[in-house]
């Protein structure tokens, strides 16, 4: 063997051993060592050399392979017919090219019926009953044997123990369908786990597979494990109809939980249709899914369309686009928000998720830079969770290269050169330039004129903008120095309007203590610290004057906040600031 095809038999190894190695742990061990994401990216790349190199192809490829082996703890049950996997698709063009082949070996130019479901994310279940009795449970394992979980299913409240059916002739069926956990069981199970010190599951799935397969059923009792059925194995004496959708209907009068989203499609239009709805109502369902399946109706046709090793080919799942994109980080920059918390935001390769161009993410803090030990140059997993903005999930050390580089926390702010401080104990670093510092400026003016500080009425964000943009509003003081004209000038706004502004700073030139030290933006002083400060100081120089040991008197006052206090009041711009206020007649009561 040349050198060339050593190198790729050496490379597919590695890809299946660390598939393998993968797996175990993802359906044995209820782990996910990588996420779902990194592994269907090297399975693709294993099958991909594998197409490419065929002599090199091997039966025990994970390629070739239905979920695991199962758990030596648990009992081996041969499934009498074979449970499947499902190949996937993930967009329209895949979706197409599936129908077509459908319509090809049907020998039909017709639209085909469809029974479309949803793809729960949990682990399948066989469930034997004979007699209408349950007496066996088993999980998928590697497709002909399953681990037995016949007592742990007989704990689970959602699946009966008899059918719903008197028919004596009933004499064997298998039940297929899904074991799930609903997301908010598996947030308490978390909770409970945290706790008590115990490993947390990273998904439902896993939280699911774990649940279920137990040596000690009663710990899956508890566990509130739901189940929806998708489908019939071997049956004996059973009279079926020959529609899948009309099958999940009968399994529903026996008392068979099936979920009532499962709709019959008539050609592509309407499968479109129904994912996209699907996709829309995702997240206000209590459960996970990654997908629809798409079945052709008739159990006829199904069975002349026939299965590949791995999955029938009369059925697809269609896959919402990843949630999970792997990416690389470019380069990490620093913002300056109102307070002055500096966050570390990476900018990365840019990915799609969900026909959003996500360029930016935020590292959010010192901490969370420590916690993920994330470089720069790293290649990362950016993960998108429901409506929450894209978060850096973790990074893929096995890509860590030499060009890595250390995330440096800047000593000072890029922007006014005070220095950035972090304060004891919590995750957050602050400039503490204040309001002097630029990059805080804007957002600490809206905050000054803002309801709770100065309230001067109709100063909204657009104008205060318009006006820093023009250098007119430097700094909170400036408010007091506007006049009709420039108002009006510079915001292009109504006469009426202007005159109601300028009234609005009038009146907002008496203010109580209180809401001039809140308006005032001092880290970590908020509405209630700021009344607290108030109560004890009761005048603006008393304030000023505090000194750390004072500061720690007072009500709901720690540590870092007083240090925040101290560190703005002893900032000499800060002062002369609102020194200048007061030049400008602003009244404290
Ligand atoms: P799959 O989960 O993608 O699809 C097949 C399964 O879908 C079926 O076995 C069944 O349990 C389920 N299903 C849900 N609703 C269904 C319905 N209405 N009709 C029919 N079946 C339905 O395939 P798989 O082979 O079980 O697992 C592959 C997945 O596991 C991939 O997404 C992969 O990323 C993940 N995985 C991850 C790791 C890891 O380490 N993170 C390791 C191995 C596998």
């Amino acid at each position: 063997m040349s050198n060339k095809y050593k190198n790729i038999k050496n490379r597919i190894f590695y890809l299946r051993k660390k598939l393998n190695l993968w797996s175990d742990y993802y359906y044995n061990k209820n782990q996910s060592l990588v996420e779902d994401s990194v592994y269907d990216f090297n399975l693709l790349k294993l099958s991909k050399l594998e197409h490419k190199y065929p002599f090199l192809r091997s039966q025990d490829s994970p390629t070739q392979a239905i979920g695991q082996d199962c758990n030596v703890k648990l009992l081996q049950i041969q499934h009498k017919s074979l449970m499947l996997s499902l190949d996937s698709i993930s967009n329209n063009t895949e979706l197409f090219k599936f129908n077509k082949k459908i319509q090809k070996i049907l020998n039909t130019g017709e639209e085909i019926t469809y029974c479309c479901e949803l793809k729960i994310d949990g682990l399948a279940i066989n469930l034997t009953y004979e007699y209408g009795i349950l007496v066996r449970a088993s999980t998928r394992g590697n497709g002909v044997f399953g681990e037995d979980v016949t007592k742990n299913a007989l704990m689970m409240q959602t699946i009966p123990y008899n059918l719903k059916t008197n028919d004596t002739a009933c004499k064997y069926i298998e039940i297929r369908g899904e074991v799930f956990i609903n997301k908010s069981k598996f947030f308490k199970l978390n909770e409970v786990a945290k706790l008590n010190n115990k490993k947390l599951f990273s998904n439902p799935r896993n939280a699911a597979s774990g649940s279920l397969r137990q040596i000690n059923p009663k710990i899956t009792e508890n566990r509130y494990l739901m189940f929806y059925a998708y489908g019939i194995g071997y049956s004996d004496g059973y009279k079926l109809p020959d529609s899948q959708y009309k099958r999940l209907k009968i399994l529903k009068l026996w008392n068979i939980p099936t979920n009532h989203y499962t709709k019959i499609c008539v050609g592509l239009h309407q499968i479109v249709n129904y994912y996209n709805t699907i996709k829309k109502i995702r997240k206000t369902l209590d459960f996970e899914i990654d997908g629809i399946v798409i079945k052709v109706d008739s159990i006829l046709h199904q069975n002349k369309i026939g299965c590949v090793a791995k999955a029938p080919k009369w059925a697809i799942a269609y896959k919402f686009p990843a949630l999970e994109k792997i990416t690389k980080i470019i380069s990490v920059d620093f913002t300056i928000g109102r307070t002055g918390i500096v966050t570390p935001i990476a900018q990365i390769k840019p990915v799609c998720f969900l026909g959003t161009i996500v360029k930016f993410v935020s590292l959010y803090n010192f901490n969370e830079i420590n916690r993920l030990n994330v470089m720069i140059n790293d290649t990362v997993i950016v993960k998108h969770v429901g409506e929450v903005i894209p978060k850096i999930s973790k990074v893929i050390f096995s890509k860590r290269t030499k060009n890595a580089k250390k995330i440096i926390f800047p000593k000072k702010c890029k922007i006014c050169d005070s220095d950035i401080i972090s304060i004891v104990g919590k995750k957050k670093w602050y400039c503490s330039g204040g309001i002097t510092c630029h990059a805080q400026k804007k957002a600490a003016l809206i905050h000054f004129a803002s309801r709770n500080a100065l309230n001067i009425r109709g100063m909204g964000k657009k104008i205060i903008s318009k006006l820093v943009d023009k250098k007119i509003l430097i700094t909170p003081a400036d408010f007091f120095r506007l006049d009709l004209k420039k108002i009006t000038r510079i915001n292009k706004i109504q006469l009426k309007s202007g005159k109601n502004l300028i009234n609005s700073i009038k009146n907002s030139k008496e203010v109580k203590l209180h809401r001039l030290i809140y308006g005032l933006g001092i880290p970590q002083v908020g509405l209630t610290t700021s009344i607290n400060l108030e109560n004890y100081y009761k005048t603006y120089y008393n304030f000023i004057n505090s000194d750390f040991h004072s500061l720690l008197k007072i009500k709901d006052i720690g540590q870092s906040t007083a240090v925040c206090i101290r560190k703005f009041l002893e900032n000499k711009n800060n002062i002369s600031f609102i020194q200048d206020l007061l030049q400008l007649n602003l009244k404290i009561k």
